[in-house]
């Protein structure tokens, strides 16, 4: 387990976990969301990027709070559908620039469940802000394409049901072998913090792992 780049902790250090599998990242002069869910506000995004077409991670009303003109929405058929402004379609597999922010879709689905098909055509995650590569899984079991995900930071769900459980995604976390794995999908519809804990505990020692203290009600500046 290498030092951590001082690119990466800059990095964290710019990125608000506001609970699920929401993030708001500030860096590179953008403000980035991922899945906004349950906002209570916020300064207008620059990039939003949405996984699926589940109502907990593609919200009309929530991307709707930090939408402006300039905003680019980047999610996949389905999803893309019930939004308005700039949409961009995507699907696993397609790479796009937004604004200097490489993007690139991967494949994020159920392997033992069925709430999230491969044949839906949701997506993950692969973007690069100053450099850092930033790997947001979706609603995803540990698939075999997550060995093949190049990243700093891995941003993995880990509350079973919907998704893998802690343990399953830590050994997801040793596929994509990242810098720093930081747990989310948790707390919110389903999992707890105990999760959160299972999947750093296991973890010790071979991935480093960042638990976010989530940031509530954010109008944050
Ligand atoms: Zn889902």
């Amino acid at each position: 387990m290498a030092d951590v780049d001082k690119g990466v902790n800059k990095i964290l250090a710019a990125t608000q976990w506001l609970g699920h599998d929401t993030f708001q990242i500030k860096a590179a002069g953008k403000v980035i969301y991922t899945d906004p869910f349950k906002l209570a506000g916020g300064v207008p995004a620059n990039l939003i990027l949405v996984t699926h077409d589940h109502f907990d991670h593609c919200s009309p009303d929530d991307i709707a709070m930090i939408q402006n003109a300039d905003t680019t929405i980047v999610a996949p058929e389905g999803c893309a559908d019930k939004l308005q402004g700039k949409v961009r379609t995507i699907k696993p597999g397609d790479k796009i620039d937004v604004e200097g922010i490489g993007i690139e879709a991967v494949h994020a689905y159920n392997t033992n469940k069925k709430f999230h098909p491969k044949a839906s055509g949701w997506v993950g995650y692969v973007f690069t802000v100053e450099g850092v590569r930033i790997y947001l899984a979706g609603d995803t079991d540990r698939i075999p394409e997550m060995k093949h995900i190049h990243c700093d930071i891995a941003l993995l769900p880990v509350s079973g049901t919907y998704v893998m459980t802690a343990l399953e995604a830590v050994a997801a976390a040793l596929d994509v072998n990242p810098q720093v794995a930081v747990p989310m999908h948790y707390a919110s519809i389903v999992g707890t913090e105990a999760d959160a804990k299972a999947f750093a505990a296991a973890l010790e020692g071979k991935v480093r792992v960042q638990v976010m203290a989530r940031k509530v009600g954010v109008g944050a500046p």
